[in-house]
């Protein structure tokens, strides 16, 4: 740890840093950060750094506020897009309280947690990100608005549009800061794009898909366009989705979930994995799918999921399996947007998965059909629910699964119910545009 330490300070001194971004995350998935500067990096890489927590969404009371920032000395890299010289860089840090505890509003915390659950049964785990973004134009102001002149569609090769110029920077910063990207294309609608990098374990994941958000967002600033990850940001056509490739690892490396004397070869644990997945699937949508607007992307006809179920093959079940076998086993998650909290979702999904293994929950038998074009008495032979509707509807299958709810511990999961609560009550009694246009005139 002393050797880590060392490092970065070496590395700070001979790649000119000047100020260091301190990063973490808030329950609702939003990047925080604290400047420093480098005369103060030995201290914070001490753990000696406090900051005021009250101010921050979820995080604590006024009464009880000094938190401290202990970074995690891994996760130091330098930001491509800043001066070289008085160079920034920026360090992930957990967060702990004044007696040197965990704190546990600390999404990264609860993650930890999980992952330390699947460590003693025996596993790791290791994700794969799909991460679908749009990007839009800004107006004379530098607003960002939902216009794009791209008209391009999956996989196509526009004519060098603002798009493809900042996708192609937005690969090139990411590999810079340690991302090996795997494929990066436009997505199936206008100005929509998806960049993916290859799977790791899930903390390092969890962390690399904050960055990956805020690089995004960065590189399209500087080509004069927005980036979003609203899950549906225009009614219609396609929503962006971050589908999560998952697998566990046992501790001598080998896929857990791969089994070739099977005849599907998927072992008995990924099957297990599986059954747990789709029993608390509606429970953790409220973690994957954590806004109003996240169940609008999740409706018939647009490649989103709205059934509970699982599939080796179509893609409008709720898990995918790839068909990959060997070291590439995987169960493809398909409902998570790209707005959530990746600690908290990748930390609900595992629990899921992990409560499957232990009770040894099988799923059911896999459909095969389009389930778009199945009626709700055909889903209901085959037992298909439905994922939740709304955000409530979500909050409300959330609290009444100890599983997952005990993911969150006590802490996180009373500041995201009540925010998310007030978050729902906002949006139901806000008049939308929807209905003037339905109703000003009609009555
Ligand atoms: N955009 C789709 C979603 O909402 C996924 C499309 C795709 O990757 N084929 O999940
Ligand atoms: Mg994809
Ligand atoms: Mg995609
Ligand atoms: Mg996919």
């Amino acid at each position: 740890d002393m050797a880590v330490k060392k490092a970065v300070l070496e590395q700070a001194r001979e790649m000119g840093v000047k100020f260091i971004r301190l990063q973490f995350t808030d329950i609702f998935g939003v990047l925080k950060n604290l400047a420093i500067t480098v005369e103060q990096l030995e201290k914070a890489l001490d753990g000696e750094l406090m900051f005021d927590g009250s101010s921050i969404h979820g995080f604590c009371r006024i009464e009880e506020s000094d938190m401290y920032l202990r970074p995690d000395p891994s996760t130091f890299v330098v930001f491509p897009w800043r001066p070289r010289e008085g160079a920034v860089a920026r360090l992930i840090c957990d967060v702990y309280n004044p007696d040197g505890t965990p704190f546990e509003g600390d999404p990264r915390y609860a993650l930890k947690k999980v992952l330390a659950e699947a460590k003693e049964m025996g596993y790791t785990m290791n994700v794969g990100p799909e991460c679908e973004f749009f990007l839009f134009h800004v107006d004379k102001e530098g607003r960002p608005t939902t216009e794009t002149h791209d008209q391009a569609g999956y996989f196509d090769m526009t004519p060098i549009d603002m798009g493809e110029n900042a996708r192609r920077f937005m690969v090139l910063t990411l590999e810079e800061m340690g991302f090996e990207i795997e494929a990066s294309h436009h997505e199936v609608a206008p100005g929509q794009h998806e960049i993916d990098f290859k799977y790791s374990d899930a903390l390092d994941v969890a962390d690399k898909i904050m960055t990956f958000k805020f690089v995004v967002r960065t590189m399209a600033q500087r080509h004069g366009l927005h980036a979003t990850f609203m899950p549906k940001p225009i009614f219609g056509i396609n929503g962006s989705g971050m589908h999560m490739n998952q697998s566990l690892f046992t501790l001598d490396g080998e896929n857990a979930f791969y089994d070739p004397n099977t005849p599907d070869q998927l072992s008995e644990i990924a099957k297990y994995y599986i059954g747990g997945l789709i029993k608390h699937a509606r429970s953790f949508a409220a973690l994957t799918n954590s806004n109003v607007n996240s169940y609008k992307r999740l409706v018939p006809g647009y490649e989103a999921p709205c059934y509970v179920a699982w599939s080796l093959r179509n893609r409008s079940s709720l898990i995918r399996i790839p068909a990959k076998r060997g070291m590439s086993t995987r169960v493809e998650l398909r409902n998570p947007d790209p707005a959530c909290n990746p600690y908290l979702a990748i930390a609900a999904a595992l629990k899921a998965g992990l409560d499957g293994i232990k009770n040894k929950i099988k799923p059911p038998v896999p459909t095969e059909k389009n389930i778009y074009h199945m009626t709700a008495d055909e889903r209901a032979v085959d037992g298909i629910l439905s994922l939740p509707g709304s955000l409530q509807e979500a909050v409300l299958e959330l609290q009444a699964n100890p599983v997952i709810s005990s993911v969150l511990g006590d802490h996180i999961l009373e500041k995201f119910i009540e925010g998310k609560i007030e978050e729902w009550d906002e949006f139901r009694t806000t008049v939308h545009e929807w209905e003037i246009k339905k109703y000003l005139t009609l009555y």
